[in-house]
């Protein structure tokens, strides 16, 4: 299942410990590097949504009562199946999103941290700071809070982390009691089908983790399932406004982690060498389709013409190519649909004033001529109110944003709808300070284009880029579970 190959067929599901293949109708998937398809996705059917739901909340009334030490055993011997097959898996997410195979290690790696906060809950279930235990509060009365598992959770996600984002979810919900029904992409979703035989061989019992295959609609149908009492999602602003709104007509606890526009501002006195590395690669990881990938670059005074000669110098050395080919740094879009939207936005930006010192629309990879394949593209002269400067891109492409001093880069920098991430570098630490007091963004990086917390941290947006109260990765400890409080008299 989990091994590199030409086509995968059916995609299949995997419901109640079992995969199967079904669906109402069927989508295709991609190798986005050749242009090929490699499987079908199915959607589910109405019936499909209602046995994996029916699956996980039939599981959770035994699994949720299960000493948290036997949960936890599930979750160590994940542990150990998803590290003995992470180089196979890996080639799986490279092919099926066409992120280079180093990238996509870079993604399992932090799935597998995702897993090693999870192995932590026992310790947030005892909590101090939440769980609370008194003695005589009232006379002859004790009180007490305990932290419950709440039923059966939907986990919808984007195309773009198939199997971090699934895991920073996932270990998380089921080893603090719940169950789950994950829905990935329907435009990669071969890797989480591979995830079921990894819960296989870990010995998870039947319906404590599911998977269904389908489009938006399937993912509504999941969200409004009875038996579903909340959804993690993670994805584009558009969709993600309208999951948040479902969820609340339904009555469900919702999570939801949206777009993004991260600004990266370069003061003067950055690090000429370190910054220049680091903001040029930086900006098309993973040909730019990151919700941390920086967004719009900033050069404040003097930076602007000390940086921009050499950022696009180095922008020009990186190597499009086929993901498998160990000597890509980048490789194509997810699809043909988005390299049109990209280049698209690009032409937009040109017409509207913005000069292209690197100009990657129309590129080809001579041996893959049927890729999605977009080259870096450097746009100079860019002003805030371009589109190019105010919205998501997901794409390769560095817009170079003008500014005469820090104040104004400050308001450049929040002058979005957006704010997943926002960046500076600098050598003073008084900038770095204030950048990080002033600048209304969820992950703020000093010294860094890729402001990304390791998992012991909440990980959330402020603005459009999340919806919600409690943040994911170990935030969600919270959105997962719920505190009762027992009052207890004893005659
Ligand atoms: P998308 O919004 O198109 O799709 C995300 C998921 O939503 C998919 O599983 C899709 O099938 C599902 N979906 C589609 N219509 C739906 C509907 N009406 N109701 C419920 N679900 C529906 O996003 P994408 O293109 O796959 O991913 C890219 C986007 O995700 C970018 O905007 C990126 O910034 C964002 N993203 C955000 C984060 C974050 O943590 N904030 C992380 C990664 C990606």
């Amino acid at each position: 299942m989990i091994s590199l190959r030409d086509s995968y067929g059916v995609v299949p599901m995997f419901i109640d410990g079992r995969y199967e293949v079904g669906g109402d109708k069927r989508l295709p998937t991609y190798d986005p590097g050749l242009g090929s398809r490699i499987g079908e996705v199915p959607v589910a059917s109405t019936s499909e949504v209602d046995a994996a739901v029916r699956a996980a909340a039939s599981a959770f009334e035994k699994w949720s009562r299960l000493p948290i030490y036997e949960r936890l055993q599930y979750l160590v011997r994940l542990k150990i199946v998803y590290e003995q097959n992470m180089e196979e898996l890996a080639k799986v997410v490279a092919k099926n999103v066409g992120k280079t195979v180093a990238e996509a290690v870079g993604e399992l790696r932090r799935g597998l941290e995702a897993i090693d906060m999870a192995l932590a809950s026992p310790h947030f279930l005892a909590d101090v700071k939440k769980v609370m235990n008194i003695a005589n509060t009232e006379p002859e009365i004790d009180m007490e809070t305990v932290r419950e598992p709440l039923g059966v959770f939907a986990i919808i996600t984007p195309f773009n982390f198939p199997v971090m984002i699934p895991q920073w979810f996932i270990p998380l919900a089921i080893t603090l009691g719940n169950t789950v029904v994950l829905k990935p992409s329907e435009q990669d979703p071969i890797p989480a089908a591979a995830l079921g035989e990894l819960f296989q061989k870990a010995g998870y019992p039947p319906g404590v983790f599911n998977v269904i295959h389908g489009d938006g609609s399937t993912a509504e149908a999941l969200i409004k399932h009875p038996e579903v009492v909340g959804v993690a999602f993670v994805g584009s602003t558009k969709v993600g406004e309208k999951v948040y709104a479902l969820a609340a007509a339904h009555g469900k606890r919702a999570l939801v982690g949206a777009g993004a526009k991260n600004p990266v501002v370069v003061m003067p006195d950055a690090d000429l060498t370190n910054s220049v590395e680091n903001i040029a690669t930086g900006f098309f990881v993973m040909a730019g389709q990151r919700c941390l990938a920086p967004g719009n670059l900033i050069l404040v005074g003097e930076a602007y013409e000390k940086f921009k000669r050499h950022i696009v110098e180095r922008v020009k050395k990186i190597r499009v190519g086929y993901q498998l080919d160990p000597n890509t740094d980048m490789g194509p879009l997810i699809s043909s649909a988005s390299k049109q939207r990209v280049e698209g936005m690009v032409t937009r930006a040109v017409e509207a004033g913005a000069k292209p010192l690197v100009d990657g629309r129309g590129y080809r990879v001579e041996a893959y001529p049927e890729g999605f394949y977009m080259g870096p593209t450097v746009l100079d002269e860019v002003h805030m109110d371009m589109e190019i400067a105010q919205e998501e891109v997901f794409g390769p492409v560095l817009p170079i944003i003008y500014a005469r001093n820090f104040e104004e880069a400050v308001q450049f920098a929040n002058a979005t709808k957006y704010g997943n991430a926002a960046s500076i570098f600098t050598s003073s630490g008084k900038y770095a300070r204030e950048f990080a007091r002033r600048v209304n963004a969820g992950n703020i990086g000093i010294n860094m284009a890729i402001a990304q917390p390791t998992p012991h941290f909440p990980f959330g947006g402020r603005k459009k880029s999340f919806f919600g109260v409690l943040h994911a990765q170990v935030d969600a400890v919270d959105f997962f579970t719920d505190r009762k409080v027992v009052m207890q008299r004893w005659w």
